[in-house]
């Protein structure tokens, strides 16, 4: 395994022992390769609603037992791309993902900017991360955030994603996530 912020191998862990981060615990199903790559590409770009139950499944595999004090906090999709797909695919499996563990979803995290991600490089995508997000509701310090997205490359969006969270108050922020994209 390789940690999500820095990139480097780390073992049995998704995050290693000197990277500081706004998140504590990480969580990845895979890398994104084979089935797991097929399936994303599926759900994300040919409007396969039906594959997030399989998406889903599998992060709920990965996870372990959690706390009944966890808020799953899906990773706001840009509108623009709701409206491609006709389904906001994180909300999907972060709802099921609360469903199924007896958990609150809690849309908490919205897009201050409607930047489309897919072609930009790595530095700009950092860039616009930084000032991508707002809070949309109350934080509550005792809760646990998990931040629930699809694939991480550069951990960006992950980090100001959790910094956003942890600026309004959140004390606790962990991560889940489907899979991991090797950087070019
Ligand atoms: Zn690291």
């Amino acid at each position: 395994m390789v940690c999500v912020a820095c990139h480097r191998p780390t073992g049995r862990n998704w995050l290693c022992n000197t990277c500081k981060t706004p998140y504590v615990r990480v969580w990845v199903v895979g890398e994104r390769a084979g089935t797991l790559q097929r399936l994303i590409g599926l759900y994300k770009f040919e409007r396969a609603r039906s594959a997030y139950k399989t998406l889903s499944d599998l992060l709920l595999e990965t996870l372990p037992e959690l706390p009944n004090n966890v808020v799953v906090v899906p990773i706001p999709t840009t509108s623009g791309r709701i409206r491609e797909r006709g389904y906001d695919h994180m909300l999907l499996i972060a709802n099921d993902i609360a469903k199924t563990r007896g958990l609150r979803c809690n849309q908490l995290l919205a897009r201050v900017t409607n930047t489309k991600q897919r072609q930009a490089n790595a530095s700009r995508r950092i860039m616009q991360a930084k000032s991508a997000f707002k809070i949309n509701g109350e934080i509550n310090a005792e809760s646990i955030y998990l931040l629930v997205d699809d694939v991480v490359t550069t951990g960006a969006t992950i980090k100001y994603a959790a910094k956003a969270l942890r600026d309004a108050g959140a004390m606790h922020v962990w991560v889940a996530l489907i899979a991991r994209q090797t950087l070019d």
